[in-house]
């Protein structure tokens, strides 16, 4: 069980970032993570006065702030046109509607998830994190640094124009996936995440990618091979190493097929 002795609801970032160094003290999103745990907290930091539940977009970007709800993400015209839908087919498996209206961006973000949709999708985007201290971090150099005690402000999106597919599995329909993979292409660069093998989803980089809407079936598998052979993969009690392994090639497979010729197969 978790206990709060205080909840305090900040009035600035930097008052949140204060709090935020003692030890006992925990940023709240939107709880649903933290409630299955078993501790006890001092001041709960809550950022909802704040401002930073909305998605902002401009020429260049979308800007996301980290109170923005998963549901929000979802339902975002936006970024559903702008990245082929994608996010939304990244977050609409997790758990429910009723859930998704209380899990916030900079929860599932901060918390680096080994089974996180939200992780795998946007390490294949243009993605970058503000930090109040750290200032701005590609999400793929954040997803590798350990948790400190800095305040996730927003997550930006590059609009860069580069085409997108995100691809899971899971057991039953709101459990957490066994796999999960996405990838996107701009020009010849070719943008490759694989999560829940069960670890945390890391980006793969392809700058010399040829393939085009033409490239048989062989080529696309061969690099869907190479790919989920840069990865390690393990068991679990949801699934076993090379169960996943076969997943990663199947998916990725999918998700190339998807951006090169928007059919999958
Ligand atoms: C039962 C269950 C099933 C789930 N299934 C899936 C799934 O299938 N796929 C998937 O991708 N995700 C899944 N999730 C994860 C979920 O989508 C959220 O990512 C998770 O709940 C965290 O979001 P939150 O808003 O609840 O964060 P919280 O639980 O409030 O916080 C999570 C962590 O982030 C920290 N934190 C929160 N906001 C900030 C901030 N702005 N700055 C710094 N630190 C911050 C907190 O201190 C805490 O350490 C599941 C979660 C649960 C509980």
């Amino acid at each position: 069980m978790v206990s709060i002795e205080r909840f305090v609801r900040v009035k600035s970032l930097a008052e949140a970032y204060e709090l935020n160094q003692e030890r006992m003290n925990t940023v709240l999103g939107g709880f649903m993570w933290l409630k299955m745990g078993n501790r006890k907290i001092e001041n709960a930091i809550d950022l909802s006065g704040l401002s930073l539940d909305t998605i902002e977009e401009t020429g260049e970007e979308f800007s996301i702030g980290c109170m923005c709800s998963l549901r929000t993400l979802e339902l975002h015209e936006g970024l559903h046109h702008a990245f082929q839908g994608v996010i939304r087919e990244a977050v609409h498996h997790i758990v429910g509607v009723q859930f998704r209206n209380g899990a916030t961006v900079g929860g599932s973000v901060y918390g680096r998830f080994g089974f996180s949709d939200v992780l795998t999708c946007l390490l294949a985007l243009d993605c970058y994190v503000e930090l109040y201290k750290g200032g701005i971090v590609p999400l793929h150099e954040f997803a590798t640094m350990k948790s400190d005690n800095d305040i996730l402000v927003r997550i930006h999106i590059k609009k860069d124009g580069r085409k997108a597919s995100y691809q899971s599995q899971r057991i039953t329909r709101t459990d957490f996936p066994i796999i999960a993979a996405a990838a996107a292409k701009k020009d010849n660069t070719l943008f490759i995440s694989i999560g829940a093998r069960p670890g945390k989803a890391s980006l793969l980089i392809k700058d010399d990618c040829l393939l085009d809407e033409n490239s048989a079936d062989d080529e696309i598998a061969a690099l869907a091979e190479w790919a989920r052979d840069q990865y390690k993969y393990g068991s679990d009690i949801r699934a076993g190493q090379e169960y996943r392994r076969h997943l990663a090639f199947v998916y990725v497979k999918r998700a190339l097929q998807e951006i090169l010729r928007g059919v999958t197969a």
